[in-house]
């Protein structure tokens, strides 16, 4: 009797077979989502626009049509750009497993690194450059990396793009990019300024959505709670509830690099293996932290938003914000970190007084109201400028405006007033009772049909 072959189904998408053959050694099994729409219309060369969910196999969508429709006796023909450094290296790691039976070279440049190593990158001619906006403007400048013949030209990440301010120079690369192409936009939402790009620099663009409107843009496996915490409550209460929870990994996200600093500092202080990630540390340091966290040397990341994309590691258990992104967008970016791929993964945000109209926010673009979660045996303590003894106007000014009081949390209370121990008081004052249904989102959220 003869042997059945079993069915690839990446084959069935249309996929080479040496390009099959990786995918499966990577025990690529079953495509995702994004990749059973996206791959078919990808591997014609329309142009497309694909809207997926942080973590669920982008990358493959976008880069292995690409990858199979190189032409290997060309180089510089394809240019992932991606918003974030991070993004960028894991993205080349990732085409460079799907190439290991292609003869396709490819390189990743960015900023923070040596310029001549790059440019001298560049000279060994490769096909794919996958890189961060500034640095590839850069070389473009310099002559290094010409993008007129470019045939393929992704931006990954987008709306992310727009958020941290790249919007003119995707503008300027898609206007180097003069030749006739392939332009493949991927993000995890679509707003009115990506259609206006989209508008300008696609032709009849195919569009494929893995988010449906009715249901939420997070990870469906990530559990989302709302922590109500004010602020010079959240170091301590951070601390216990990674105390309870013993995530595997967990990223902490805070709004500065100052507040990243403090609450890392905070949580080792406590004996918590934690290490902070931002803009100001040098390349090296960064990917020393990341090589740290993917290899689980270090088990809590405290992060600002930065580095909420492209923080590509698969266990990580538990995002915890530690502010409330002000962006809605941010919220789902960062939660996206957990949950990857089928896993499942918590997140825990917190909501101070004050705060009620951002968590609104989250909830309406995520169209889900995130459950009311009390840390087991955490008791609220009393704002340290009321306590006896403080002064009238205590070191607690970062506290007076509710709207910014994130910012600063850590900073607030004295090493003594922040002690576990410190006499609680809790929420029962009328102030505080005023202002609890806000905090804890038991109100009316109107949701997105
Ligand atoms: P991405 O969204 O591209 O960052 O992918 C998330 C992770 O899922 C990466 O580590 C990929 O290697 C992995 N991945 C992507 N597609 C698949 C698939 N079809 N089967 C198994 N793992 C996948």
């Amino acid at each position: 009797m003869s042997q059945i072959e079993p069915s690839n189904a990446f084959a069935a998408l249309g996929l080479e077979p040496a390009i099959v053959m990786a995918l499966n050694e990577l025990h690529f099994v079953e495509p995702s989502e994004i990749q059973r729409l996206m791959i078919p219309p990808a591997l014609t060369g329309v142009d497309v626009i694909g809207q997926a969910r942080t973590g669920t196999g982008k990358t493959a969508a976008f880069g292995l049509p690409i990858l199979q429709r190189l032409d290997l006796a060309h180089p510089l023909q394809a240019l992932i750009v991606t918003p974030t450094r991070e993004l960028a290296i894991q993205v080349e790691a990732e085409m460079v497993r799907f190439a290991r039976h292609k003869a396709a070279r490819m390189i990743v440049v960015y900023g923070g690194q040596k310029i001549q190593h790059q440019t001298k990158l560049l000279e060994r001619n490769p096909h794919i450059v996958v890189g961060t906006p500034g640095r590839i403007l850069d070389l473009n400048q310099r002559g290094s990396l010409p993008l007129a013949n470019m045939k393929f030209v992704v931006f990954d990440e987008v709306d992310r793009m727009f958020d941290i301010g790249f919007r003119d120079d995707v503008r300027k690369i898609l206007a180097l990019c003069k030749g006739p192409r392939q332009t493949i936009f991927v993000s995890a939402t679509i707003n009115d300024d990506i259609e206006r790009m989209v508008q300008q620099h696609m032709i009849n663009p195919q569009r494929i959505f893995t988010a449906k409107a009715d249901e939420s843009l997070t990870n469906p496996e990530a559990v989302q709670y709302v922590v109500g915490v004010q602020p010079w409550d959240k170091l301590r209460a951070l601390r216990l509830l990674i105390q309870q929870e013993q995530p595997t990994l967990a990223i902490i996200f805070c709004r500065t690099k100052r507040s990243v600093d403090k609450v890392s500092h905070g949580l080792r202080e406590r004996g918590i293996n934690a290490s902070a990630i931002h803009g100001d540390l040098l390349q090296n340091q960064r990917e020393r932290v990341m090589r740290g966290f993917r290899t689980g040397k270090i088990n809590v990341l405290v992060a600002t938003d930065l580095a909420s994309r492209g923080i590509d590691v698969h266990e990580i258990s538990h995002v915890i914000n530690y502010d409330v992104p002000e962006d809605p967008e941010a919220y789902v970016h960062r939660v996206g970190r957990t949950a990857r791929m089928g896993a499942t993964g918590k997140a825990f945000t917190f909501v101070s007084l004050g705060q009620a109209q951002l968590q609104t926010e989250i909830e309406k673009m995520i169209n889900h109201l995130l459950e009311e979660y009390r840390i087991p045996g955490f008791t609220p303590s009393m704002e340290p400028s009321k306590r006896p003894g403080a002064m009238p106007h205590g070191a607690t000014d970062s506290l007076s405006s509710p709207q910014h009081a994130a910012a600063d949390t850590s900073a607030a209370p004295s090493a003594a007033a922040q002690a576990d121990g410190y006499a609680p008081t809790s929420f029962t004052s009328a102030e505080s009772a005023a202002a609890r249904r806000p905090i804890t989102g038991r109100f009316p959220t109107r949701r997105r049909r």
